[in-house]
């Protein structure tokens, strides 16, 4: 496994790759690699001959007062784990090599990026496609993979590709949860044990959520009800219930809704989600 800390020795990696002939998948993450990390992992070596994995905590994509500084940095780990996984490649940039002093080209987040999560951290969409563009142009992937844990995230992703043309297959992998339910990520490492303890209610509730929804009770008091129940554990940031493939109001036509969901546990901010397909009437 090579590690490449600088853009000029990635893209040389990738190049070496490229005359050999082999195609390329790439698996960003910001570390703290945990299970749900390492499945984007297995199933990028599905789709390409070599795969390679960035890790880099990207400031740009944090606000004033949420948690860059004390993002945890497990890079050791993190180096083991993708090396018993065999990886070929991981990039491991400093934010020097992202954004070297003078860099200003700045690309925007479309309008998927408008509501949810893009409305309640501003600006966190545009340094989400700042660094990802940047990643995909120094990297040239054939593949990328994302989780959709970060479901508005990955639509807001694959209309940068769209938008920009970008030659870039874009994956999606499913979410991988703890054994009472509660999605995998790193920032479940903030939870206290009481908390990690009452984090289980969040995956429980969105559950109970799809079935009232597919039950055909209104949308509204099916969120009411949810909100009811949430509230008894968290501090509600979203929760709403729309068309996965707009993220606009359910219609009478759509194919594929999204419960999408953030709330606060204490100062820890967790999101989660379930897709499902609506109840066929016919
Ligand atoms: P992050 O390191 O949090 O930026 O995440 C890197 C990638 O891993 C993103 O595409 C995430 O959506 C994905 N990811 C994070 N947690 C999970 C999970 N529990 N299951 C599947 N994918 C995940």
């Amino acid at each position: 496994m090579q590690v490449c800390q600088t853009n000029q020795q990635v893209s040389d990696l990738v190049s070496t790759w490229r005359l050999a002939g082999k195609s390329v998948a790439f698996v960003p993450t910001m570390g703290g690699l945990h299970q749900g990390h390492l499945s984007l992992v297995e199933q990028a070596k599905q789709q390409a001959d070599n795969v390679i994995v960035s890790i880099f905590v990207n400031p740009t994509q944090f606000g004033e007062n949420e948690d860059f500084e004390q993002y945890p940095n497990t890079l050791k780990e993190d180096l083991k784990q993708l090396e018993a996984l065999q990886v070929a490649g991981v990039f491991t940039p400093d934010a020097q090599q992202m954004y070297p002093d003078g860099f200003s080209t700045n690309i925007k987040a479309g309008h998927l990026a408008e509501g949810l999560c893009g409305e309640k951290r501003p600006g966190y969409f545009d340094g989400v496609v700042q660094i990802v563009h940047r990643l995909f142009e120094i990297i040239s992937p054939d593949i990328a993979i994302f989780g959709q844990k970060d479901y508005q995230q990955l639509l807001v992703i694959k209309q940068m590709v769209s938008e920009y043309s970008l030659p870039i297959k874009i994956l999606s992998a499913d979410i991988v949860r703890e054994a009472d339910g509660l999605a995998m990520s790193t920032r479940n490492q903030y939870l206290s044990a009481k908390e990690r303890t009452e984090a289980a209610h969040l995956y429980r509730i969105l559950v109970q959520l799809k079935q009232d929804v597919l039950s055909n009770k209104t949308v509204d008091s099916a969120i009411l009800n949810a909100e009811q129940s949430l509230a008894k554990h968290f501090k509600i940031d979203y929760l709403s219930v729309l068309d996965a493939n707009t993220l606009s109001a359910t219609t009478d036509n759509t194919t594929k809704i999204a419960i999408l969901c953030a709330v606060f546990l204490g100062s820890t901010r967790l999101i989660d989600n379930i897709i499902f397909h609506p109840k066929q009437t016919t």
